[in-house]
């Protein structure tokens, strides 16, 4: 799933080719991408792109009184074309949920890969109308340490869980919550409310912005495999840890794992996987 570096380089990427230019048509390719209907699609075409913008994990097109908010789910992205398609759309074939043409003869897709179609478009006069972005908590990046601390001080949660909801705080999933507790050498299991959180916000703000670095400026199609191979723990289950030499263990869950590195951040402890708990039964 993208994450706050990844959908920042993004609009790196597309604020200079796309600002200043205008809609000319769009086609939708998955009809359930689209959760609004009023404006409709059509109401973009002649208009400005006046910015590109990130809120949380969502991607945000500008417009003159108008925004298009673009969540991408586990598998949704952008694929850029310096010459957009202009033949007809098949509608439920394929990734492609929703393309963009513009007046330069460019133009972007909102695809989404795999069968399960979770990505949205919300064409709205404000974000804040689109509940999800609406509710979501502080930027993981401009987060003040006395709200974290508080927010920390007052969950009963373990911190994997604190850093992934989205409406504590946003902009990070389930990579780089594994590669900041990696980094700060905390249990993924760890009670939030024990840890140590000026210290915890320093290194998210390290991981997410090396992420950051790292990633801006790559083309959209080359970010997914940049992103993969800066990771350290997260889909590493039995490689090496980079930093301790220990195996990197995994805990299962039914529809996605995490991963941790028993030396660095359980005292050499195996965190119990309940998957295979139950298969054992
Ligand atoms: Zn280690």
């Amino acid at each position: 799933m993208p994450e706050l570096p990844e959908v920042d380089a993004l609009v790196e990427f597309l604020r200079p080719k796309v600002s200043g230019d205008f809609v000319t048509r769009t086609d939708v390719g998955e009809l359930s991408i689209l959760k609004t209907v009023d404006p409709p699609l059509e109401a973009l075409a002649g208009l400005e792109i006046t910015g590109v913008a990130r809120s949380g994990k969502a991607l945000i097109i500008e417009f003159e009184g108008l925004e298009l908010v673009c969540r991408f789910a586990r598998a949704g992205w952008i694929v850029w074309h310096d010459l957009v398609p202009t033949g007809p759309v098949k509608m439920g074939k394929g990734p492609l949920g929703l393309r963009v043409h513009l007046a330069s003869g460019a133009g972007f897709d909102l695809s989404e890969a795999g069968t399960k179609k979770n990505a949205s478009v919300s064409l709205v006069h404000d974000r804040a109308e689109v509940a999800a972005v609406a509710g979501a908590g502080p930027d993981a990046l401009w987060i003040e340490a006395n709200e974290f601390s508080r927010l920390l001080a007052g969950s009963r949660s373990r911190i994997k869980t604190v850093l992934e909801d989205q409406e504590i705080i946003t902009g990070i999933g389930n990579a780089y919550s594994d590669e900041i507790l990696h980094t700060a050498k905390i249990s993924p299991f760890a009670p939030a409310s024990g840890v140590d959180a000026p210290e915890l916000l320093d290194v998210i703000r390290g991981v997410l912005g090396a992420a950051r670095e790292t990633l801006t400026g790559l083309p959209p199609s080359k970010v997914k495999a940049a992103k993969k191979r800066g990771l350290r723990v997260h889909g590493r289950t039995g490689q090496t840890c980079p930093v301790c030499g220990s195996t990197i263990a995994e805990v299962s869950y039914t529809d996605k794992s995490l991963q941790y590195c028993p030396g660095c951040q359980t005292d050499g402890k195996k965190l119990s996987d309940r998957r295979m708990d139950r298969l054992l039964k």
